[in-house]
């Protein structure tokens, strides 16, 4: 993979310069059966980090409207063992959660030891959604950048591993996935007015993103930002890093109870 998934620290992120259709190269067949064995590797991981009981992983997914949130839990995370993940959907906040601090209620979401959490959006739409749409004077959400990569750190010093991915679709690619929302029956369920008013919004969006990307790019929370035009190569970096992740993590199941070896069960 020769585009970066990840961007280097302190390199200035421009959204122009990240091809949403970058493919390595690759066919869809090989890509897909890379993706599969990526894919198989996670649930051995995951298991012994349940078992081990100390760490924990995060995955955040951000993305435009139909940049594929859904589909990256579904494909990639569909081998997991229900027990040890959680999915946390964010959508627009309630009034208790209007009478809170913006991390409130994402922290009480950040998965607990043994288990790896995915968020389907997040604490970044505070700095998205919330600035394009004017939901909170600029001056409160541009303090956020800042809180953000705070609470990040905090979380990760306590044994979190943060996984932060931007799904990068073109507006043209958004537009095709849009349309068949609308033309296909069974598709029609996903399709909100409001996903138009924020296409209208396209260019905020993308500017309000690369301010998130840099703002945010920490070493200890660092952002990938993921070709998403092809659904296959999506798979296949998130599959990639997560299980690259895994298997740096190494997580190890505790030692058995003394004295088991030899022990018949009567
Ligand atoms: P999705 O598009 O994620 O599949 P929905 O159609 O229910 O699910 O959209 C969730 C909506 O909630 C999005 O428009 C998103 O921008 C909005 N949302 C999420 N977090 C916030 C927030 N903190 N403030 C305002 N709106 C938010």
């Amino acid at each position: 993979m020769s585009q970066p998934l990840s961007v280097a620290l302190g390199k200035k992120i421009k959204l122009a310069d990240f091809d949403p259709a970058y493919n390595a190269g690759l066919k869809k067949s090989a890509g897909q059966s890379q993706a599969d064995e990526f894919i198989d590797s996670l649930d051995g991981y995951a298991e012994r980090l349940y078992a081990e009981h100390r760490r924990a992983i995060l995955i955040v997914l951000q993305g435009m409207d139909t940049s594929g949130k859904d589909g990256t839990i579904r494909h990639v995370l569909r081998g997991l063992n229900p027990q040890s993940c959680t999915v946390t959907s964010f959508k627009a906040p309630s009034s208790a959660e209007l009478a809170h601090d913006f991390l409130w209620r994402v922290h009480q979401a950040v998965p607990p030891q043994g288990n790896i959490g995915i968020f389907n959006r997040s604490h970044y739409e505070d700095v998205l959604v919330v600035r394009v749409r004017k939901l909170a004077p600029q001056d409160e959400w541009k303090s956020r950048y800042e809180r953000i990569n705070n609470f990040e750190k905090l979380l990760c010093d306590g044994g979190l591993t943060i996984l932060k991915f931007f799904l990068h679709i073109s507006k043209e690619e958004q537009r095709k996935r849009l349309q068949e929302r609308i033309d296909q029956p069974e598709k029609r369920w996903k399709f909100r007015m409001g996903d138009l008013d924020d296409r209208q919004l396209w260019d905020e969006y993308q500017a309000a993103y690369e301010d998130a990307l840099n703002k945010c790019n920490t070493d200890h929370a660092p952002w990938h930002i993921i070709p998403a035009d092809h659904k296959w190569y999506r798979n296949l970096a998130i599959s990639h890093v997560l299980s690259e992740t895994l298997a740096k993590l190494d997580p190890q199941c505790p030692p058995p109870p003394e004295n088991i070896a030899g022990l018949v069960v009567k």
